[in-house]
């Protein structure tokens, strides 16, 4: 069951230094600072006005959990200690950077109710983490992600497509790298450039180049189809948005866009509608698609781009798709009389 997972931002605490993308004011929405009575609060209100019925986790996000002094750590723990006591949280996480990960400590985090512990990569290119001023290494990130396997750990790694240096090859070599290394969720997300950054000096002086919202999208569609068929869930693709986003001057470039993971996923199924008309060698006015309720917007695609695209590839004979409960989210069926093609985002030919 999908846990409630309730962020709080600890902008910027336990950073080493700033990485040239971050902007935790504007990804945090300004975020308050995390007070007794403000966590309390804000934990009451989202499980009064939610209707999941998961377990409930309280997550410390934007910075850098267990750089941050033992006794800072343990004060936010205690806070959302008396929570889970009370039975209204069952769980904590954090997010953290791979070279803040020391075994010991780790017992304690765990036995105050730690249960998931999300890795800060970006990249598993050298390189690119060395252009993007992250000071560590892909091999601290694969050594974190094995101890926290050992302790038991739920991991999860976060990735950024575009970073500087970055490219399609080195970013699709990540993906892969981050699959051998097997964590349990992954979270990504373009590289956007943020006001009062060093990246928005890069970007002012021509040095650095965003991706544009296409090749975002185009890049994405391959990570998110490639975790999914090496059954990893991505628990998040592009960045949540904040009010400091939409406020003008807060991005000064990048691929945004509010709606970004169903970008890609309508981007993947119209590839695999051209997968299923190649082989059912073609469409006629007897075949019909079927997709799981919850993708009827995806195959259709924002503003009806997908069936606009198969309609102009193929004719003007309109596109016929249903909805079928019976399948799996991110499955694509093509009826045709007796006969039936499928695929899904973990099988798709990308186009
Ligand atoms: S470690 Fe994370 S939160 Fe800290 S500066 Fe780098 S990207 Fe920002």
């Amino acid at each position: 069951m999908k846990p409630l997972i309730i962020p709080f931002f600890l902008r910027n605490r336990g950073c080493p230094h700033r990485c040239v993308f971050c902007n935790e004011r504007i990804i945090s929405g300004n975020a308050e600072a995390i007070t007794k009575a403000g966590l309390r609060e804000t934990v009451r209100a989202t499980i009064a006005a939610s209707r999941k019925s998961g377990p409930v986790e309280i997550a410390f996000y934007g910075g850098s959990f267990t750089g941050m002094a033992r006794e800072e750590q343990m004060e936010l723990l205690r806070m959302a200690g008396e929570l889970i006591g009370e039975g209204s949280v069952h769980f904590i996480r954090v997010s953290t950077r791979p070279d803040d990960i020391e075994g010991a400590w780790l017992d304690t985090l765990k036995n105050r109710g730690v249960r998931a512990v999300e890795i800060g990569a970006q990249s598993m290119d050298d390189g690119v983490l060395r252009e993007s001023a992250r000071g560590h290494t892909a091999e601290d990130v694969r050594e974190a992600v094995g101890i926290l396997k050992e302790k038991g750990f739920e991991t999860g790694i976060h990735l950024m497509a575009g970073l500087p240096g970055d490219s399609r090859e080195k970013f699709e070599t990540s993906v892969a790298d981050v699959i051998r290394t097997g964590p349990d969720t992954v979270r990504i997300h373009p590289v956007l450039v943020f006001r009062d950054t060093e990246l928005a000096r890069l970007y002012e002086r021509g040095v650095f180049r965003p991706l544009t919202l296409e090749e975002a999208v185009s890049w994405c569609k391959v990570a998110l189809a490639r975790f999914t068929g090496a059954h990893i869930p991505v628990i998040r693709l592009g960045l949540q948005s904040t009010g400091e986003m939409e406020r003008a001057g807060g991005i000064l470039a990048g691929p945004w866009h509010p709606a970004f993971r169903s970008l890609v996923e309508a981007d993947l199924f119209r590839d695999m509608a051209l997968e299923l008309i190649a082989k059912a060698g073609g469409i006629d006015s007897g075949q019909e698609f079927h997709v799981a309720p919850a993708d009827l917007s995806n195959f259709i695609g924002m503003g009806s781009k997908n069936l606009a695209f198969l309609e102009a590839r193929f004719g003007s004979r309109p596109v016929t798709a249903k909805t079928d409960p019976s399948l799996p989210r991110g499955a694509l069926v093509l009826r045709d009389g007796a006969r039936e093609y499928r695929t899904s985002i973990a099988e798709v030919s990308l186009v």
